[in-house]
């Protein structure tokens, strides 16, 4: 290796402060996954931080399958789509990511299902609310959500694995939190309608993680914090 990028210690540090939030909520840290979310880092930092992760993200499905293209066939990680799915790259988006964690609407679970019966496999899912009502952003609004949880149920070749969201643009605590106690109210609400376990709670990222991991997030996604400024 040429030259120390910090990655490694950067990744070390976000590991320490996943231990002692989790501690500081009664909580076990191994029950927390890290995902390293890599869009517009190069292959070359990805695979220094594989072996220190649970897992990768990307939001976009021809960046990440231009890496997946030059990725080792030896090196296992779990590849998550994070970023909006649009509906031409369903079969692209299905041949390589293990998992869709940005499911947001009826239609797109009906396009999902359907390319994945088609080519026989089973998806993992998760739900991404829109918890912080920002207009922008993606996720579906709360109001729409028990019609999707019902149309995955529906769905055989997806398996909704839990919910995942993006916190308030604020460094406002308390409403921050205030989002991310409200995704885990719908889990609750879900795990009720569904009768499934659905154990992943997807929230936190770099500049909030410690306060969605007091709120029960069982899968930060951190990018900045891993990798330096995007
Ligand atoms: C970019 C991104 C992240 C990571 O954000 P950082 O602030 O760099 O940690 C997490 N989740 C989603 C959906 C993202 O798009």
């Amino acid at each position: 290796m040429v030259e120390n990028s910090g990655i490694r210690e950067r990744i070390l540090a976000v590991r320490e402060k996943i231990f002692s939030s989790a501690a500081r909520a009664g909580r076990d840290a191994a029950e927390i996954k890290l995902l390293g979310v890599t869009k517009t880092r190069t292959v070359e930092e990805m695979l220094e931080a594989v072996s220190l992760v649970d897992a990768i993200g990307e939001n976009r499905v021809q960046e990440a399958l231009s890496k997946k293209e030059r990725w080792p066939s030896d090196i296992k990680i779990e590849w998550h789509l994070i970023g909006h799915l649009q509906s031409n790259k369903i079969r692209r988006a299905l041949s390589f990511f293990d998992a869709v964690d940005s499911l947001d609407s009826v239609a797109l679970a009906s396009a999902v299902e359907r390319t994945a019966a088609e080519t026989e496999r089973v998806v993992s899912v998760l739900i991404e609310v829109n918890t912080s009502g920002e207009g922008s952003k993606t996720g579906v609004p709360p109001g729409g959500f028990s019609e999707l949880v019902d149309r995955i149920m529906e769905s055989p070749h997806l398996e909704l694995r839990g919910l995942m969201t993006i916190g308030p643009l604020t460094d406002d605590e308390a409403q921050v939190r205030g989002a991310f106690a409200h995704l885990r109210e719908m889990a609750g609400d879900a795990r009720r309608r569904s009768g499934l376990p659905l154990p992943v709670l997807s929230m936190g990222m770099s500049s909030d993680f410690e306060w969605a991991i007091a709120e029960g997030s069982t899968m930060v996604r951190i990018g900045t914090s891993l990798f330096g400024k995007r």
